[in-house]
């Protein structure tokens, strides 16, 4: 799906604030794959919405052939949208220890 072309409010229930980091795991059925995106959130909502995507994933029934990587962070660059997205391993380090 692509970015819309205007700011990305935080998925996070009432909050407004401007979304800086995507939520996403690479699914597979082993002969297509797509990202597939959880949220796309604030740097203050990050931790808790980065929590939920684990346990949505890990609740996730995938059938024969499936498979779904464990959720990852990625940043939300005004402008970079387009171009690859930047993965932010430490920062899912830190969140998921
Ligand atoms: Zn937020």
């Amino acid at each position: 799906m692509p970015m819309p072309p205007y700011p990305v409010i935080c998925y996070a229930p009432g909050c407004q604030n401007e979304a800086v980091y995507k939520i996403a795991a690479r699914w597979s059925d082993g002969i297509t794959g797509e990202l597939k995106t959880y949220s796309l959130v604030c740097k203050a909502c990050l931790p808790e919405l980065y929590r939920q995507a684990r346990i949505k994933r890990d609740g996730c029934r995938l059938a024969a052939g499936e498979s779904l990587d464990v959720p990852a962070i990625f940043q939300l660059d005004r402008g970079e949208r387009d171009r690859q997205l930047v993965r932010c391993e430490e920062l899912e380090k830190q969140l998921a220890g």
